[in-house]
């Protein structure tokens, strides 16, 4: 039908782009191919289109294996997670980076999982455990200690930064060991864990020691521009229990283009994620004026939104599935945390609207 309306155009009308007039014949010789040509460029735009639609990937970048104090090797651990419908994971064992070559040819499938390399870059100072992941470094960082807690971790922060690996302060609450004011002058580390599963790492605080909450905002009420991850530290997959650090505690999903090492590192270091411990979001967007959560769960579960601005002030607190906060172009960071009623979480990072 499309060749015949096409045929009943005046004569004038066909021509083409060079200006030479078409006949019938040509056009009946022509015309299919034009709309085969038009259908596959078609195709192919649709095609580029999925190419840079991003999704959720689910990712652990916190495990250890017995290449460290794990008890199960890199293969049960990779295993665990492929099993258990993750889409990434970093085995992060203590000062050892992991070939991970051979365990991608076994476990890695297209879009599905992939294991990025990482190390726990594990130093101490005056007692006090000073633990840096590394994210996709091309090698091995050293611990290179310090003359304090804050020169131990801006030592080793460099020392990453020098592997090009990401940097990303852990458990900062585990042996009472890293302050907010200890982080306040530390430059290049982009990360930190709000949540880690491991029983002994107090994620909430106590005894006058600040939430992992409160030094974060602390740390952005300064002007520190630092995004929040939450990860397993797993180190036991044989023994399940409240005394042992269990896989499946704490993640991340992270929206990228593609699985790739490189894909899922660069949006992380954009703070494109959010952390959880059992909250998950289908959607968070921060574009124009509002910042938008879809929460997902089971009907009976109650969530509530807080959105968290300058000093840990609550700048609104909801009920709704959709939480939605109306930027009032006054905040200097605005981040939310998701509170099920079940007892998971999730963490979006802060956004720093323009004044
Ligand atoms: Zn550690
Ligand atoms: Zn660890």
């Amino acid at each position: 039908m499309i060749y015949d309306s096409f045929r009943r155009t005046s004569k004038s009308r066909n021509v083409n782009a060079l200006g030479v007039r078409i006949g019938p014949t040509m056009l009946r010789k022509w015309l299919p191919r034009i709309l085969i040509a038009t259908a596959l460029a078609s195709l192919l735009a649709l095609a580029q289109l999925n190419v840079t639609q991003k999704r959720w990937y689910k990712g652990n970048l916190h495990t250890h294996t017995l290449n460290s104090d794990g008890d199960s090797t890199p293969d049960q651990v990779a295993t665990w997670y492929r099993e258990h419908k993750y889409n990434f994971l970093t085995l992060s064992d203590h000062n050892h980076l992991t070939d991970i070559a051979g365990l991608n040819a076994v476990h890695a499938a297209k879009e599905k999982f992939l294991l990025i390399p990482g190390e726990e870059v594990t130093d101490a100072y005056d007692k006090k455990p000073i633990h840096i992941n590394s994210y996709n470094p091309a090698s091995l960082g050293i611990p290179r200690h310090g003359t304090s807690v804050a020169d131990t971790i801006q030592n080793n922060v460099n020392e990453i930064l020098s592997t090009n690996g990401l940097p990303s302060l852990n458990h900062p609450n585990f042996g009472w060991a890293v302050t907010a004011q200890d982080l306040l002058a530390v430059k290049g580390l982009g990360l930190f864990e709000v949540y880690n599963g491991h029983p002994a790492v107090n994620n909430d605080g106590g005894g006058g020691f600040q939430s992992l909450d409160e030094m974060w905002d602390v740390l952005l009420t300064a002007g520190q521009k630092l995004y929040g991850i939450g990860v397993d530290d797993a180190h036991h997959f044989k023994q399940i229990g409240r005394e042992f650090s269990n896989p499946g505690k704490g993640w991340i999903q992270v929206r990228a283009s593609e699985l790739s090492a490189t894909a899922i590192a660069a949006a992380i270091a954009q703070g494109d994620f959010y952390a959880s411990s059992g909250v998950q979001l289908s959607e968070v967007t921060t574009a124009g004026s509002d910042y938008r959560l879809t929460i997902e769960g089971a009907d009976w579960e109650k969530m509530t939104t807080y959105f968290i601005g300058d000093g840990g002030k609550v700048l609104a607190k909801t009920f709704d599935r959709t939480a939605v906060y109306h930027f009032t172009g006054k905040e200097h960071y605005v981040r939310a945390r998701v509170e099920s009623s079940s007892g998971g979480k999730a963490w979006t990072q802060p956004v720093f609207p323009a004044r």
